[in-house]
């Protein structure tokens, strides 16, 4: 007779298609299959537990199974499940919208909800080229974005990508992007400053030889997160605004992975006063709980679209769940922990206790860089810490790392060489020590072929 995990193991490998993932390597290992969640913690069908080291792809904000979100959720159900945002409103949608615009950065007036990251990307796209047209500057229509960058997997947001192995085999489906280096300091040579003046002086000749050209640029603020949780030298945001608003180009800031609190503040672009023209949010905008996401634009974007029906000017884009209310619902609950809870406090204290924590892992003969910014760390493995040689690709270093953590009780992520920690901004200290303890016994058990 097998047990319910030989069942479950047995469709999974039967019917399911996983994301990310080659299903060659997945189906030779035990798949981990999940059951339940409690704080931070995950358990899989054997009753084994885990410590949510990524928050479940950078998602998490409370923990799982929180009882006040699943309240919300209850509530709301009692209530309707989903009805449309195409033309008309449900209490949820409007109560988040609100409760947003008050808390992102000054200017962003206005809501369009929708159902993930790269769809709130599409919309931010498809508004800025649009503003423009509605406008009658209609040269105005391509993006400019940054070596590295990553805003989702539909196609459009895969067109202001720019990370190889994930974007390149689609570019004959994509339109041209301008793509500016991102200030990768630990890989740049002259270090932090060098970077940023190379990013700056790229920008700057692109916007004076093109900007009649260029509906926006868009940017993930302050950490770049999928090519490697790279942080931007201080001053870098800020001035690529000010280089924007000059030469009347939009900004774009991409905060789906940022947002909510990860970064220390509410948003990245408040850690240096940004106000960009048009935002993206999603991932912890549920507290991790559901697909909801959002793109908040200013009135002057709005006001471009807002017209007589005949002149056509509408934005003609909509999800079957744009606003959904279980999703606005839980939303809402988790801004009111943050309030509750001084969640953006915790995070600050929270993020200088790791910070000493991890000094004594870059001691470690194979610890190349160790990047923070609030609960969001990248470390980044070399084989030669003296050259900063990279390990090759195929020993698959990042991902035998997160193997190792898991058998030693934490989830986790890589990209590539650079091992990801981004725990729920919830953890304790003493859960945040004994994740920390799981990832350097895993770096050293990898990356030095012995246990500490
Ligand atoms: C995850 C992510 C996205 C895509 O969000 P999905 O909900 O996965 O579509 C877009 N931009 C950034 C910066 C992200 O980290």
């Amino acid at each position: 007779m097998s047990t319910q995990y030989e069942r479950l193991a047995a469709m999974n490998t039967s019917h399911l298609w996983h994301p990310f993932t080659q299903m060659k390597d997945y189906n030779n290992a035990a798949p981990l299959i999940i059951e339940r969640g409690e704080g931070i913690l995950l358990y899989d069908v054997q009753g084994k537990a885990y410590y949510d080291g990524f928050s479940s792809v950078w998602l998490n904000v409370h923990g799982h199974n929180v009882p006040e979100l699943n309240q919300a959720i209850v509530d709301q159900l009692g209530r309707v499940a989903h009805s449309t945002l195409l033309g008309m409103a449900n209490i949820p949608a409007i109560e988040l919208a609100e409760k947003l615009v008050e808390i992102a950065p000054q200017g962003l007036a206005k809501v369009f909800y929708s159902d993930s990251g790269a769809t709130g990307v599409e919309i931010a796209l498809k508004m800025a080229f649009q503003y423009w047209h509605n406008q009658g500057a209609k040269k105005k229509t391509t993006f400019i974005t940054m070596n590295q960058a990553y805003h989702g997997d539909t196609i459009g947001a895969v067109s202001v990508g720019a990370i190889p192995l994930y974007h390149d085999v689609f570019r004959p489906m994509l339109f041209p992007s301008h793509t500016i280096p991102y200030p990768y300091a630990y890989r740049h040579e002259g270090g932090a400053l060098a970077a940023k003046e190379a990013t700056l002086t790229a920008l700057r000749n692109l916007l004076e030889a093109r900007a009649d050209e260029i509906a926006a640029l868009i940017v993930e603020p302050i950490v770049q997160g999928a090519s490697g949780i790279i942080v931007m030298p201080q001053g870098c945001l800020s001035e690529m605004a000010a280089l924007c608003r000059e030469h009347d180009v939009l900004l774009i800031a991409d905060e789906v992975a940022t947002g909510f609190g990860r970064t220390g503040a509410m948003f990245a672009c408040d850690l240096e006063d940004v106000s960009p023209d048009l935002m993206v949010i999603g991932k912890g905008l549920t507290g991790g709980y559901l697909p909801v996401a959002a793109t908040l634009a200013t009135n002057a974007v709005y006001e471009a679209f807002y017209a007589d029906y005949h002149e056509q000017k509408t934005f003609f884009h909509g999800h079957s769940y744009t606003g959904n209310p279980l999703g606005c619902a839980v939303a809402l609950a988790s801004l009111k922990l943050f309030d509750e809870r001084n969640i953006l406090e915790g995070v600050k204290r929270k993020a200088s206790y790791v910070e000493n924590k991890l000094a004594a892992l870059k001691e470690r003969p194979h610890v190349g860089d160790i990047r923070q910014q609030g609960l969001m760390f990248g470390i980044e493995l070399v084989r030669d810490k003296a050259t900063r040689e990279p390990y090759d690709w195929a020993e698959r270093i990042g991902v035998r790392t997160s193997l190792r953590a898991r058998e030693l009780g934490m989830l986790t992520r890589p990209l590539g060489n650079v091992i990801v920690f981004i725990p729920p901004l919830v953890s304790t200290e003493a859960e945040l020590e004994a994740m920390i303890h799981i990832l350097r016994d895993s770096i050293i058990h990898v990356t030095e072929g012995r246990d500490s």
